[in-house]
């Protein structure tokens, strides 16, 4: 049987790439996008000319109430969500005494409300089938700290916490969960650096670039397969060598 992914944050970046990567695999695609309607739009158009089973759908992933109508409306789509992918991120470089308290919790509202209340709605189906893969995206800067970063940094290690708890609570139900914590990659998150930045920032890389979108989509397939079912509680760091 076809199996499921929900994809947040689906319309640019390592979402986007994701869904293609799922989509060429022969998933049904649900993925969610907010400010960017237009890119969702012609994602999905493309993917249906090429046959593919996508759905997206707009929420804000911080708003629990979004939320639960989303996973209900995806799962009237698709019938349940065997794979989650919790991707939808913000970033923010900021001095910490800068950082006011509405983007502090802005911070942590997108990155571990969602993921808390995506898991929420998701896992009760993934419970009653005794399968489930639910891949977390992290950050390097979640486990190492990232200088003026430092309410995206706490965000990244939480969802850390939340994964190696989560993993050891559903392990005996069949379902696993991980993190993926990349390293500099070049999407439109790094829109704020500025050429010569994205230059230094490859050559502080051992492997001497950014990595790819489609590198993390890579590894978020492998998670999702039968193949990685021993696999669980872990922090799969694809950076380059960035943090080892
Ligand atoms: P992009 O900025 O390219 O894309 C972010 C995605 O998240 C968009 O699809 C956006 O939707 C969505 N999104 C943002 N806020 C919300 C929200 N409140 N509710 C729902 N969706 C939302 O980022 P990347 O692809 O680079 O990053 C994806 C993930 O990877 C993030 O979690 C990020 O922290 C993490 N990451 C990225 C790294 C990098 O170097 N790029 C490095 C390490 C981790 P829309 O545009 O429609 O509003």
């Amino acid at each position: 049987m076809e199996k499921t992914v929900l994809i947040t944050g689906g319309s640019r970046g390592i979402g986007a790439a994701c869904v293609m990567a799922f989509a060429k695999q022969g998933y049904q695609v649900a993925f969610t996008y907010r400010t960017h309607p237009q890119d969702a739009e012609k994602m999905t158009e493309q993917l249906h000319q090429q046959g593919a089973k996508v759905y997206p759908v707009c929420v804000d992933v911080s708003q629990q109430e979004q939320v639960q109508r989303m996973v209900a409306e995806v799962e009237q789509k698709f019938g349940k969500v065997d794979v989650l992918i919790n991707n939808a991120g913000i970033a923010q470089q900021k001095l910490f005494t800068d950082i006011t308290a509405e983007e502090w919790r802005r911070m942590l509202a997108v990155h571990l409300d969602g993921a808390f209340y995506c898991c929420k709605e998701v896992l009760p189906a993934m419970i009653a089938q005794k399968w489930g893969r639910i891949i977390n995206i992290s950050s390097m800067w979640g486990q190492v700290g990232g200088s003026c970063e430092v309410h995206y940094s706490a965000a990244k290690a939480g969802l850390i916490g939340f994964t190696k708890a989560l993993a050891q609570e559903e392990a005996p139900s069949g379902i696993t969960v991980n993190c993926i914590a990349p390293g500099v990659i070049d999407t439109d998150m790094m829109a704020g650096f500025s050429e010569q930045d994205k230059q230094q920032l490859a050559e502080e890389t051992p492997v001497c670039r950014l990595g790819k979108a489609e590198e993390i989509a890579d590894t978020a397939l492998f998670l999702a397969s039968e193949k990685s079912a021993f696999i669980t509680g872990q922090v799969i760091g694809v950076n380059g060598g960035m943090v080892v």
